[in-house]
């Protein structure tokens, strides 16, 4: 039973000095492949299956207990926009942030576990693939610079998307740029910059590396497993704890780097397919309608993102990605 009146944490702190980590599960209600991936790690900790030898590490099981005990996304809005300390907390997600935000700025290293409705193939989510993030970690006295990319490359995916934030921004302030006459279109739109800002973002800000991790399909019971051999392996990498299998690092990771978004103008625009995550278009590829017949082609050879066809206008409705090569 979910209780939406609190929040339940597990923490564990090693002997030795380490990263601090901070792993999210349920951000998202209907998404609890993290939750359950969490439910199971502290099991092994406590039962000393494993054992936390240096840093700290603390866990998240279900971040959002209203949208959890809803069996929805949201509770009363997306917990993962709109991510700071309110002074004057508005709703229920407002107050989670008053709560959630300290802990995300005592952590250096902070991965946030989703699922997905369609697509086949778990992915990570980075700040940028050309220009990757990083922190100093301290491994038991030493120094050492920790990547994103480093990072990702420890969840098991093969894929590896970059560059959301900046090209969201591109899209608010085209938005802003483009304000209609219509007050009522845009009263609707999106313009407030911040209002992209989630887990990943605010964490960045105060000097984290920050990764979200798509785990695979909602019900899809190999997406918990996912998820935990997900947080195996950055305790593993970050040398926290001693893995009994060592598994090897995956060298075969796609980067993608989002370039485009595009919005929902008019609710009769529409989509020219079923499109689903990283579909490839070719250059030319009709991919959408506008209401009076414009059709939205492919300016490249890419893959489409994040489609959403039930977008309202004024909002995201898919975006576009390169590959990125060295
Ligand atoms: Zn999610």
């Amino acid at each position: 039973m979910i209780n939406p009146q609190h929040i339940e944490s597990y923490t564990f702190f090693g002997l030795q000095k380490g990263p601090s980590v901070l792993v999210l599960g349920g951000i998202h209600g209907d998404e609890n492949c993290g939750s359950k991936a969490i439910k199971k790690i502290n099991e092994f900790l406590i039962n000393n299956n494993i054992t936390i030898l240096s840093g700290n590490l603390t866990m998240i099981p279900v971040s959002n207990p209203l949208a959890a005990s809803l069996n929805t996304r949201n509770g009363e809005r997306n917990l993962n926009r709109n991510f700071y300390p309110k002074s004057n907390p508005q709703d229920f997600e407002d107050h989670l942030n008053n709560v959630l935000c300290p802990i995300l700025s005592n952590h250096e290293v902070i991965l946030d576990l989703h699922s997905f409705k369609v697509g086949k193939h778990p992915f990570a989510l980075i700040k940028s693939v050309d220009k990757d993030h990083s922190i100093e970690l301290n491994f038991t006295g030493e120094i050492k610079t920790v990547y994103e990319k480093t990072l990702a490359g420890w969840l098991g995916v093969s894929t590896v998307v970059g560059n959301w934030t900046e090209t969201y921004e591109r899209g608010v302030s085209r938005r802003v740029k483009e304000k209609s006459n219509d007050g009522n279109f845009n009263k609707i739109s999106n313009l407030d910059p911040k209002y992209g800002v989630g887990t990943t973002e605010f964490s960045r800000e105060k000097g984290a590396i920050a990764v979200t991790l798509e785990c695979g399909q909602h019900r899809d019971p190999m997406s918990e497993k996912f998820a935990f051999n997900a947080i195996l392996g950055v305790l593993t990498g970050l040398g926290m704890i001693k893995s009994k299998t060592s598994k090897s690092k995956n060298d075969d990771v796609r980067y993608v780097s989002l370039f485009e978004v595009y919005d929902k103008q008019n609710i009769s625009d529409f989509l020219l397919d079923q499109w689903k995550n990283f579909d490839f278009l070719k250059k030319d590829a009709e991919i959408a309608s506008r209401k009076n017949g414009v059709r939205i082609l492919a300016p490249e050879d890419c893959y489409i993102l994040f489609p959403n066809k039930n977008a309202t206008p004024g909002n995201e409705w898919f975006y576009l990605a390169r590959k990125f090569t060295k």
